[in-house]
């Protein structure tokens, strides 16, 4: 087949349609922007606490990164857990680290409940060492991890490593088998059908342009205009990620859009797929400019990286083919022969402290900045906010979340209005820190 310009997890994959027909509602509880993991998540929770909910997506259900990803449901945050203690102390680092692990349990939770088909499973991550200090620094995580977390990695030596791997390149690895994988696209369908039964509304081709406070009948809430007309929501949920925009000027200016990319081989023997990776990882190694890889359910070898800084556009999806291409050989050059079938591309969203962060802001309720670690995140974090939303109407006590109210920095002295002029700088400042770290 020859290479398609097309994300592969979509041609596994059945989307639900709602009926393009059906009219806005007039009035909602709750209007949910995007209908990534973030917006289907708190949809379904919102809906399961008797909310009337609308979901606005301005494309179509999961067109964002969530039907775009590698389908790593992974463990732990971008920053390592040393940092993020210099940042939060011990006792906030230990709530974000176990939110990590019960993000986890909340997708697999979700998945077993409403028995969606995504081929999850509980295969383990592996991370692998680019440098040999790198590999040195992963004994003192690992240490820090039980000892601080009560939550245990595996170092893997560099002899040792080949039981994980079909590459020689790396310095050893460090597996945390509580992390898992799934199919992204078939993921996303079963949580918008899932958010469905729980009764929300999906209205796909519903750009939303304007968020503006107005009251109803002596109510506060707000009135939304989108593409499909307007509606007025007592609460708006924003869960735009990688795609926000300059309807939220306030948190926009708090993220920054990253492109990431993936190209897929051809189905492969399975005897090579199983040398490739023979316990089936989630694979990233420990460069900042990373790679991250794995096995699809059938067969193909799944390879992404930051080919391009820039979000996908026909040029960058087009380039990055070649270049992972490239960075794939030098993993594993086995894969010499292998016909290159998918490439396609999505945007992350980035803080500028690299951190996930939930709450609200200018009075609106969202969930944001995971940084490539969205999968569980965001499904965990669209719950969470939810179950804060619907205490919040009930007056019950607040649930407990680390990462609501720390703060949320913008751009050093405000450089930046939510245009990320700055990307390729910041490009070669990673491909610059790989090379001198
Ligand atoms: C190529 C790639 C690989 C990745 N790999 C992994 C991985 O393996 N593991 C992992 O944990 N994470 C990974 N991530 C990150 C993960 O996919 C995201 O963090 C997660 O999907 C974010 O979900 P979300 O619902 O917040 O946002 P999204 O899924 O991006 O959804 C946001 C939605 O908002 C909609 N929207 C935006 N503005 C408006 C508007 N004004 N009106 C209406 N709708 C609007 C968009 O159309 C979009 O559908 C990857 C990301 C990419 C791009």
């Amino acid at each position: 087949m020859p290479l398609q310009e097309h994300n592969y997890w979509l041609t596994t994959a059945e989307l639900p349609t709602p009926d393009a027909a059906r009219p806005l509602p007039e009035v909602v509880d709750v209007a949910v922007v995007g209908s990534g993991f973030t917006g289907l998540s708190a949809a379904r929770t919102l809906s399961k606490h008797g909310a009337k909910v609308a979901v606005l997506e301005s494309e179509t259900i999961g067109w964002g990164a969530s039907s775009r990803n590698g389908g790593m449901v992974l463990t732990g945050m971008k920053l390592s857990v040393r940092k993020l203690m210099s940042m939060y102390g011990r006792e906030r680092t230990r709530k974000m680290y176990a939110a990590s692990l019960a993000s986890i349990d909340c997708v697999e939770q979700i998945v077993r409940e409403e028995s969606i088909d995504c081929d999850f499973s509980r295969c383990g991550h592996l991370e692998v060492a680019c440098k040999q200090k790198h590999f040195d620094d992963y004994e003192r995580q690992s240490e820090i991890i039980e000892v601080e977390f009560n939550h245990k990695l595996r170092v893997v030596p560099r002899s040792d490593l080949a039981g994980e791997i079909g590459s020689s390149i790396y310095f050893g690895g460090m597996v945390d088998e509580v992390s898992a994988g799934c199919n992204p696209a078939r993921y996303a369908a079963g949580l918008a059908r899932s958010a469905m039964k729980a009764g929300a509304e999906i209205f796909e081709h519903a750009r939303v342009e304007t968020i503006t406070r107005e009251s109803r009948q002596g109510e506060p809430g707000w009135k939304i205009t989108t593409s499909r007309g307007p509606l007025w929501a007592h609460e708006v949920f924003i869960g735009t990620s990688g795609y926000t925009s300059a309807t939220t000027p306030a948190l926009q200016k708090k993220l920054i859009p990253i492109g990431s990319f993936i190209i897929t081989t051809e189905i492969l023997p399975a005897p090579l797929a199983r040398e490739l990776s023979p316990r089936n990882r989630m694979i990233y190694d420990s460069k900042n400019y990373l790679y991250y890889y794995r096995l699809t359910p059938d067969g193909r070898m799944l390879f992404g990286g930051r080919a391009a800084f820039f979000p996908e556009n026909d040029q960058t999806i087009r380039r990055s083919a070649d270049i992972l291409r490239r960075g794939m050989i030098s993993v594993y050059p086995q894969l010499r022969d292998a016909r290159i079938e998918y490439v396609w591309g999505g945007t992350l969203d980035f803080a500028f402290d690299i951190m996930p962060h939930a709450g609200q802001i200018d009075g609106m309720y969202y969930a944001v900045g995971y940084a490539g670690h969205g999968v569980a995140m965001a499904t965990y974090q669209g719950q969470k906010i939810a179950e804060m939303m619907a205490t919040e109407r009930s007056g019950a006590n607040r649930p407990e979340n680390p990462f609501v109210g720390i703060p949320f920095p913008g751009a050093p002295f405000g450089l930046y209005n939510g245009q990320p002029w700055f990307l390729p700088f910041a490009g070669a400042w990673y491909k610059f820190l790989d090379w001198v770290n």
